[in-house]
C-alpha cells in the first residue's frame, strides 16, 4: 500500500513514466506538481489525497452542471446498458436523432441541419471543409480561403489551426498550415483610448469591409468566436460586430461561421452568443458545454440551402466527405440530452445571472490594482488584465510567467485558475455558489499579489 500521505506524489511518478500530456512542457513537471484527481463533486475537484479544488476554469471550460452530476451520470449509465456505439452511416439511433431536433429548436433561426463530430476542433474541419464544398458545388471552386480574426482561435488539428491565430500555438506549426486572411479583431481592449466597445466594433468592420472588397471572390467563410476570444486571453467585443459581419456576409456572398465551441451553452449570459446580436450564422460549431463537459462530442448545424447544395443524385459526386468513427456516439449524445434537460427544468440562465453579478462585485476592487489594466466580463466570463505598467498598459514579459504564480498560489490554496499568460480568468461550472465565488476571487487575489511583486 502507498503511503496514504504520498498517494499523489506515487501516481503522478506512475503518470510521468508513460504520459505526455497536452499544451505542457513535461520538463514542468520536474517542478510544477502534476495533480491526480480520483474524484469530482459539484465545483470541487478531489485529489487523491482528498484535498480539494475549485474547479474555477470548469475543466477547460467543458463542465457547466458540476462534476459526477447524477443526473447526467445516470443518462449516461442507462444509455451504456441499451447501445454504447453504432455506425452512424447508414444507421441512426433515438438519442442522435432526439438531440438533433432539440439543437435545431434551441439554436437561432435557420439552422435546421446538423452534422456530428466528436471534438471541438473536428467540427470547426467540418465547418470549414463543408463551407468550401458548398461553394464549390455552386460552381465557385475559386473560392479556397478564410477569414480569420486576430488573435483568434480555433482548435489545433491544422485546419482549425489554419484560422487561429494564436502565436503561442499556430507559430511553430506554420509552415504547415493554410493562410487564412487576418481581419483586426474587434477586441475592445485594443481600442484607441477614449473608444467605446461599440465604436471599436464600427472601426474594425469597416476595415473588414475593404478586406472583403479585395478578397471576397477568393474567399469561403468568414470564421469568429462570437462576442469573446477566449484562448486569445479572454478578449471581448460588442454585439454590434456580430450584427455587421452578418450584413457584410451576405453583401459579399460569403459564409458566416460562430464558433460557439466555447461560448455556448449559456456562458455569455445567453443560451448563444448569436442571441446577443439577433443572427443567424451559416454555420455553428458547438462542442465542450455541449455534454456538459461529461464526455467528447461536437455538432455543426448549417442551413437547408447549404444542405441542399449538396443533395443530387449520387452520380452528381456532390456529397459532404467526412467521417469520425465516434460521429453520433449514443453515450456522448445520452449526455448531451441530460444537458439539454437540466436547461429546461432549471432555471439556469436566471441563475448565472445572479453568480455573474456577484463575480462582478468581488472583482470590482481589482479595477484599482496597480497592476491591473482592465477587469472585463461576459456572463460567466470574467477576465483580469495583469501588466507591469498601467498607465501604458504595457505588459509583464511573457517569459516572467506571472500567470504560473497565480496558478501554483491556487494550487496551494484550494483552487483551480489556469490563467492564459498575464490574464487570470475565471469561468466556472454553473453549479458554483457565491461562498465559492468568493473564495475563487480571494485565492486569485492573494495570487495576484504575489505574482506581481
Ligand atoms: C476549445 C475550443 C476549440 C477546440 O475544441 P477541442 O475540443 O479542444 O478540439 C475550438 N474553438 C474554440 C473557440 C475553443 O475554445
Amino acid at each position: 500500500m502507498t503511503d496514504p500521505a504520498n498517494r499523489n506524489a506515487a501516481l503522478a511518478a506512475r503518470d510521468l513514466k508513460h504520459i505526455w500530456h497536452p499544451c505542457t512542457q513535461m520538463h514542468d513537471h520536474e517542478t510544477v506538481p502534476l495533480l491526480p484527481i480520483v474524484r469530482g463533486e459539484g465545483a470541487w475537484l478531489i485529489d487523491a489525497e482528498g484535498k480539494r479544488y475549485l474547479d474555477g476554469i470548469s475543466s477547460w471550460w467543458t463542465n457547466l452542471f458540476g462534476h459526477a452530476n447524477p443526473r447526467i451520470a445516470a443518462a449516461l449509465s442507462e444509455q451504456a446498458r441499451a447501445l454504447e456505439h453504432v455506425i452512424f452511416a447508414g444507421f441512426t439511433h433515438p438519442p442522435a436523432i432526439e438531440l438533433a431536433e432539440q439543437l435545431v429548436s434551441i439554436t437561432p433561426p435557420g439552422l435546421d441541419k446538423v452534422f456530428f463530430a466528436d471534438n471541438g476542433s473536428a467540427a470547426i474541419e467540418v465547418a470549414l471543409k463543408m463551407s468550401f464544398h458548398y461553394w464549390l458545388n455552386q460552381g465557385h471552386g475559386e473560392k479556397t480561403r478564410f477569414i480569420a480574426l486576430t488573435g483568434s482561435y480555433h482548435g489545433e488539428t491544422l485546419g482549425a489551426l489554419s484560422v487561429s491565430d494564436v502565436a503561442l500555438y499556430r507559430k511553430t506549426y506554420a509552415p504547415l498550415l493554410l493562410t487564412p486572411i487576418l481581419a483586426p479583431s474587434p477586441d475592445a481592449y485594443e481600442g484607441e483610448p477614449g473608444e467605446t466597445p461599440a465604436q471599436v466594433a464600427a472601426r474594425r468592420l469597416t476595415e473588414l469591409r475593404a478586406l472583403l472588397e479585395r478578397h471576397a471572390h477568393e474567399t469561403c467563410a468568414v470564421i469568429v468566436e462570437p462576442l469573446v476570444q477566449c484562448a486569445g486571453g479572454m478578449r471581448m467585443y460588442h454585439p454590434d460586430y456580430l450584427a455587421g459581419l452578418r450584413r457584410l456576409c451576405d453583401e459579399f456572398a460569403v459564409h458566416f461561421i460562430a464558433d460557439e465551441i466555447a461560448v455556448g451553452f449559456g456562458r455569455t449570459g445567453t443560451l448563444f452568443a448569436c442571441e446577443q446580436a439577433a443572427i443567424s450564422p451559416d454555420f455553428m460549431c458547438l462542442s465542450k458545454g455541449l455534454t456538459g463537459g461529461t464526455l467528447p462530442l461536437a455538432a455543426v448545424l448549417t442551413t437547408r440551402h447549404v444542405y441542399d447544395a449538396f443533395y443530387a443524385e449520387y452520380s452528381a459526386g456532390k456529397a459532404f466527405l467526412h467521417s469520425h468513427s465516434y460521429t453520433g456516439n449514443p453515450l456522448a449524445c445520452s449526455t448531451a440530452l441530460a444537458t439539454l434537460a437540466i436547461f429546461r427544468d432549471e432555471p439556469v440562465l436566471e441563475r448565472n445571472r445572479a453568480l455573474a453579478a456577484h463575480l462582478a462585485r468581488r472583482l470590482e476592487p481589482l479595477r484599482t490594482h496597480p497592476h491591473v489594466a482592465e477587469v472585463r466580463q461576459t456572463g460567466m466570463i470574467a477576465a483580469v488584465e495583469l501588466v507591469e505598467d498601467k498607465a501604458s498598459r504595457r505588459p509583464f514579459a511573457a517569459g516572467d510567467r506571472r500567470g504560473l504564480r497565480v496558478y501554483l498560489h491556487g494550487l496551494e490554496h484550494g483552487a483551480l485558475l489556469r490563467p492564459l499568460g498575464n490574464v487570470i480568468y475565471f469561468m466556472p461550472p454553473y453549479v458554483v455558489s457565491e461562498a465559492e465565488i468568493d473564495h475563487l476571487v480571494a485565492v486569485a487575489v492573494a495570487g495576484i499579489g504575489r505574482a506581481v511583486t
